[in-house]
């Protein structure tokens, strides 16, 4: 305990592991299936890498193909935001919201930050 705060080693999303970076964002179930969501929706074979800077490079080049290079890059920013948002929900406000809700909060701040992203290329032309 440290200024009112617990201090947690565990993950707050699946409580089986300590939590450190490489397991919240991109090992921890259920992070894996925010991540599932645009994987198999892409039928995009995938196996994770083991830290967060390498699964950058390796989504990266997972999506040389991809139509639209600006929103593939948003996806990992959008798992990761709504997985940060869940864990210090249940960190510090004890609220826990099911991974129904937080797979749907991902893809919709991956809307809301895809059609800014349009309307600021549009209002630049
Ligand atoms: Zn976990």
């Amino acid at each position: 305990m440290k200024r009112g705060i617990t201090l947690c080693s565990r993950c707050f999303l699946c409580g089986e592991t300590l939590e450190n970076v490489n397991h919240l964002f991109l090992h921890c179930k259920y992070t894996q299936q925010l991540w599932r969501i645009f994987l198999s929706h892409k039928g995009i074979s995938w196996t994770m890498p083991g830290k967060v800077s390498e699964a950058l490079k390796s989504w990266e080049e997972a999506g040389v193909l991809a139509k639209d290079r600006g929103r593939w890059r948003l996806i990992p920013a959008s798992i990761w935001w709504a997985i940060w948002k869940e864990r210090n929900s249940r960190c510090f406000e004890s609220i826990e919201n099911s991974v129904q809700k937080v797979k749907l909060n991902c893809i919709l701040l991956l809307c809301f930050w895809c059609v800014i992203s349009y309307t600021q290329m549009i209002l630049s032309l």
